[in-house]
């Protein structure tokens, strides 16, 4: 069996505990570009993970610092569940995906790296791509390819 919705990695598990604050609500501090945000809606908005599991693995998570997915509200709840539609249509139409995985890692020992502001993750899928590794394992070309895809989708966005 094929592994297709790997949790986060150890490595990013461990250094969210390093991290002061949450990195959900620092990202709407910073600019677009240095925050990795790619939009902003009215509740909620749309970032790129840092440690992706694939080019174009995004999040999307209520401007709200909530931990829990029962205390979303309803037009939270609802527009990232908008965004997120948006997002497969851009990364279907501007990447090429042909497939998805999304989902919500509730809780640390289901691969959450921060536990205390939801997010769901959007993670594109292409044919041949179960091993991702080949795309982790130069993690200095990253910085420039998160900000190359980050412009692209936050252009396209409509
Ligand atoms: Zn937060």
């Amino acid at each position: 069996m094929k592994q297709l919705w790997a949790p986060w990695r150890l490595e990013y598990i461990q250094s969210a505990d390093e991290q002061e604050g949450c990195v959900f609500c620092r990202a709407q501090e910073l600019g677009d570009e240095e925050g990795l945000v790619v939009h902003r809606g009215q509740r909620a908005f749309v970032v790129l993970n840092k440690y992706p599991y694939a080019s174009g693995h995004l999040m999307v998570a209520p401007a709200r610092h909530v931990g829990a997915l029962g205390e979303l509200e309803e037009d939270e709840a609802l527009e990232i569940h908008r965004l997120a539609a948006t997002a497969v249509d851009l990364l279907t139409s501007s990447m090429g995906a042909q497939g998805f995985n999304l989902g919500w890692n509730l809780g640390r020992i289901a691969g959450a790296g921060v536990v205390d502001h939801v997010h769901q993750h959007l993670v594109p899928r292409w044919a041949g791509d179960t091993n991702f590794m080949p795309v982790l394992a130069d993690v200095k070309v990253m910085p420039e390819a998160l900000e190359a895809t980050r412009r692209k989708l936050a252009e396209a966005w409509p």
